[in-house]
């Protein structure tokens, strides 16, 4: 199976904004993409993008979850980076267009069709260090995924990390390029010195986010997660897997979390922490690894809860519950 993100249907649909307005949107060839070697983009990451998903349902139906919040969340990292403003309508016109062309391609349960909108500052101009593009592009690319699962439901391993910071703070909610350049570095020193997955990010004990995840920590009838701000980024999967657990009950806590307040949770029995994302979903953690010492959360096994709503999630994607939410788009 290749990796996630690394097959891409022949073709991505494009529009280009001069100044003015944006062009028609228009079906191109994905392999390439031409760009002026000064385009403001490839100099000062003036580039935001969003990750949504495609479904075929049983009766081979397509439907694309959430669509609204990620065009939602795509203008706003626009604006947010001073790009020209995105037509919203457009937007959704071109993700509907293209994953309609492919329909035939999204693959059935357990896999889905990856969406990539992508929206970069083009203008050639490399004196505009501080002052905005003024013309731009969005396309968007389709990539169809297999099953994230495929090789067995294992656990993560999270080293905490209570000095660096995952992104500039003001940064945190924008789904922008330079913020994962700014989260390699500490990713790729946790991997190589502590077998890590990730990098769990807790500025001044404060406990954020990793690399391109939201944080659920599970306690019983608990779900504790820290309430939206700028300094993270704002997951689709995260809101939902909220909706669903104050659904089911649930006493869900959009709060501030401590890595001491984590550290003491994790250590009980029963106790579950994931990784939410569109990719993965809902992904268990079993270890956290603070100043040099490794906590087991739990039992350190993926977590019954965690299944559970990440399985109530996947029902509604995969059209095996009803859309009670009303979170699915038809094509
Ligand atoms: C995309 C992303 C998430 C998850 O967002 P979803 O909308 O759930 O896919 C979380 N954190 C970061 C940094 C991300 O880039």
């Amino acid at each position: 199976m290749a990796a996630f993100g690394t097959v891409f249907m022949p073709e991505m649909i494009i529009s280009w904004f001069d100044g003015n307005g944006w062009s028609n949107a228009e079906v191109v060839s994905s392999d390439s993409l031409q760009l002026h070697p000064g385009a403001h983009v490839l100099h000062y990451s003036s580039t935001c993008f969003e990750g949504l998903k495609a479904f075929r349902h049983a009766d081979d139906s397509i439907k694309i979850f959430r669509m609204d919040r990620n065009i939602e969340r795509f203008a706003q990292s626009s604006e947010l980076l001073a790009l020209p403003e995105l037509d919203k309508a457009a937007t959704e016109k071109m993700i509907l267009d293209i994953v309609a062309k492919f329909k035939n391609d999204v693959p059935e349960a357990p896999g889905s069709m990856y969406i990539r909108p992508t929206h970069i500052g083009t203008e050639p101009a490399i004196g505009k260090a501080a002052s905005p593009s003024l013309t731009s592009c969005q396309y968007i690319l389709l990539s169809p995924v297999g099953d994230y699962f495929s090789g067995g439901d294992t656990t993560l391993r999270l080293l905490l990390e209570e000095h660096g910071a995952r992104c500039a703070a003001h940064m945190g909610m924008i789904k922008s390029g330079g913020n994962y350049a700014s989260a390699m570095r500490p990713i790729m020193k946790a991997k190589a010195e502590l077998n890590a997955d990730q990098v769990l990010f807790c500025p001044d004990g404060d406990v954020q986010e990793t690399g391109a995840a939201n944080f659920l920590l599970i306690d019983g009838n608990e779900v504790i997660t820290k309430a939206l701000d700028e300094s993270f980024l704002h997951g689709v999967t995260r809101d939902s897997i909220l909706t669903i657990a104050r659904d089911l009950g649930m006493d869900v806590q959009e709060r501030q979390l401590t890595v001491e307040e984590l550290l003491e949770r994790a250590a009980k029995p029963g106790c579950e922490a994931a990784l939410s994302g569109t990719a993965a979903v809902l992904t268990s953690v079993g270890t956290l690894i603070h100043n040099g010492k490794e906590h087991t959360v739990g039992n350190g096994g993926v977590g019954q809860t965690t299944l559970k709503l990440r399985q109530a999630l996947n029902d509604i994607q995969w059209g095996k519950a009803e859309d009670k939410f009303g979170w699915l788009t038809s094509i």
